[in-house]
């Protein structure tokens, strides 16, 4: 990318899903979009959620409908735009009071019909026998039956990287690794472009536009910044943590839902590649970072509480990974209103500066879409630009492919599965496994290079693959592996290599219980 004259319709800051849907969004309009990323695409929030598309059954519990019937909308756009990616995910809550069944059924219900015709499936009381045939690892004492209910279930990452891919069949511009560092402003004051650093290859550039997108996530404030340095902050950061264990400790293919834990909140074990899933909390923090933390009262809260429901009690040394990330909860005009995060809003903030910088915050993955649609609708107002109707309710995600074999991994690529298939008999080293334990190729490393515009150990191990996040410990392993084939891929020499095999293994160590 070069310092240019073109001046594009839409400039969009962040590369998650709330950018990289505003991307599709615009592009497939037909409006001229670069979208710039200043790490790998969902790097931050967008590739550590619970792994749900879904309404949230707890701001139904809230009542909170309109927020649950526009969710429940898009999950049912998102699962048949996406079929690859998203799965019809039964879960199981188990009743241990006898209200609860008659309580569960009728809020499930509700629940199931705000879904209209998108449902996924109808919410049901069942016996305690279909519980415990469904959920062989649940506690049975004083179990009196369950209800079951559908939601959906889907691989984040994968997600956010077929996303840019088909903002890029758009003709969009997709950029990671280039972190916007100041906004650039006309004699009126009014935001005409960014400057940007190149992150991998060093280098400045300039770029100017018409729409400028902030849409990223737990940091909007630093762009914010950027706009008018005594705006007041628009977003208060809350960590949820998840442990990722074996499936055993579920021990069929069905979720458990835990609505209501000793404090408050809402549990979950979802079953995703062949693992489990168990989360998730909700921490007020006030560091705003790439990699955050899990906290040692955060891993103990979700063992002790899985424990609680299974029987077989997961440990610390049975955790195969554990990972952060921060939800970008649109905090209310005054924080000291909330000292709790689960009473902020979860709903998608928007807004737009006296200089005309459009800035996107909230929601949550399930509800991208409509969020990216409102944002574009919102800058072609404030910009005074010819207005072309949204495209997206209908339009396909790269990789769609209707009833994929979802027992072998490589289902994950959809329509690209093909394509990993025939590079794997191109040479046979490709065929290779990274991993005795994982399906993982060597030619899927290569894949990601080539297609996915992986550039790093991290990009391919954490978000293309997802080994970091099945497995922390086997994926240290992989790393000197995935860096050679990126190395001969790139003409990287030795040297960086070895770095990069060091920075992944150091990060990595952070995703490892010792
Ligand atoms: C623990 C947890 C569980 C969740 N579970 C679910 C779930 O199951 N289902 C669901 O629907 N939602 C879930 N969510 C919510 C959902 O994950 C988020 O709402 C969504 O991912 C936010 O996406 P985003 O693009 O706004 O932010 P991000 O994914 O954080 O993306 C913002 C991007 O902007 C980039 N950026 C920042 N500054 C710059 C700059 N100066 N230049 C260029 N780029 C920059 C960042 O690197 C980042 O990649 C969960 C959230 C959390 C924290």
């Amino acid at each position: 990318m070069k310092d240019t004259e073109k001046q594009w319709d839409f400039i969009v800051i962040g590369g998650g899903a709330t950018g990289l849907g505003i991307a599709v969004d615009a592009a497939s309009r037909g409006y001229g979009t670069v979208l710039l990323e200043q790490s790998d695409f969902a790097k931050a929030t967008s590739g550590r959620s619970t792994k749900l598309v879904h309404g949230g059954v707890r701001y139904l519990q809230k009542g909170d409908v309109a927020l649950v019937r526009e969710a429940l909308r898009e999950r049912g756009y998102l699962r048949k735009n996406a079929p690859h990616l998203v799965k019809n995910q039964r879960f199981i809550i188990g009743n241990y009071k006898w209200w609860e069944k008659p309580f569960y059924t009728v809020g499930l219900t509700l629940y199931d019909m705000l879904s209209g015709t998108m449902s996924l499936g109808r919410s049901l009381p069942v016996s305690r026998k279909e519980v415990i045939r469904r959920i062989p690892q649940i506690v049975r004492e004083k179990l009196k039956g369950g209800v079951v209910y559908h939601d959906g279930q889907f691989d984040d990452a994968r997600l956010a990287v077929n996303l840019m891919q088909t903002a890029a069949e758009k003709g969009a511009l997709t950029v990671n690794y280039t972190k916007v560092t100041s906004l650039l402003k006309d004699s009126e004051g009014q935001i005409s472009g960014v400057i940007a650093e190149d992150m991998i290859g060093g280098g400045i550039f300039t770029l100017k536009g018409k729409c400028i997108i902030n849409a990223t996530g737990i940091f909007v404030d630093s762009i914010i910044r950027m706009d008018d340095p005594a705006e007041k902050p628009m977003v208060r950061p809350s960590q949820g943590v998840h442990l990722v264990v074996d499936s055993s400790f579920l021990g069929g293919d069905d979720a458990i839902m835990v609505p209501k834990t000793s404090d408050g909140r809402v549990m979950f074990g979802v079953p995703w590649h062949n693992r489990v899933i168990l989360g998730t909390t909700d921490v007020p923090v006030s560091e705003f970072v790439l990699e955050p933390k899990a906290l040692t009262e955060e891993v103990d809260f979700i063992l002790e509480t899985a424990g609680r429901y299974l029987i077989k009690k997961p440990q610390r040394s049975d955790v195969l990974c554990v990972f952060a990330g921060l939800r970008p909860l649109a905090a209310p005009k005054n924080h000291a209103d909330s000292a709790k995060t689960k009473e902020i809003s979860r709903s998608h903030k928007l807004v737009a500066s006296a200089s005309g910088l459009v800035t996107i915050t909230g929601g949550k993955w399930t509800t991208y879409r409509q969020m990216a649609e409102d944002t574009v609708n919102m800058a072609l107002k404030v910009k005074e630009m010819p207005f072309r109707p949204c495209k997206t309710r209908n339009l396909k995600i790269h990789g769609y492919m209707e009833n994929p074999d979802m027992s072998e991994w490589i289902y994950i690529y959809g329509s690209d599965r093909q394509g990993i298939l025939d590079l794997q008999k191109e040479k046979p080293e490709y065929a290779k496994k990274l991993h005795n334990d994982f399906d993982f190729t060597a030619g899927e490393v290569v894949w990601a290079v080539r297609k996915e515009m992986a550039r790093t150990v991290d990009d391919v191990l954490a978000r293309r693959v997802r080994a970091l996040y099945l497995d922390a410990k086997a994926s240290i392993v992989m790393a000197p592996a995935v860096a050679a084939i990126i190395a001969s891929e790139l003409q990287r020499d030795a040297a960086w290599e070895e770095q990069q095999v060091k920075e992944f293994t150091e990060m990595a160590k952070a995703y490892v219980l010792s």
